[in-house]
């Protein structure tokens, strides 16, 4: 048996975030809601970089938008 070395050459594209919930951590059950069914906080997500953005503030604190 020849052990040759698998190369890792798959180019994995960036995997989006979760969606779970930024506030409660738990996961998002309804995906067109942007209302977490489990604590239900409205999530906004910063149309910049479409991270979840921090309760009761509208600024991005990834991006800055
Ligand atoms: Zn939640
Ligand atoms: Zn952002």
């Amino acid at each position: 048996m020849t052990n040759t070395p698998k190369k890792n050459t798959v180019v994995k594209k960036a995997v989006p975030p979760a969606k779970h919930c930024p506030y409660c951590n738990e996961e998002m059950q309804a995906l067109n809601l942007p209302v977490c069914q489990a604590c239900h906080t409205e999530v906004q997500y910063c149309p910049h970089c479409g991270l979840p953005l921090n309760k009761g503030t509208n600024t991005c604190k990834t991006c800055g938008h």
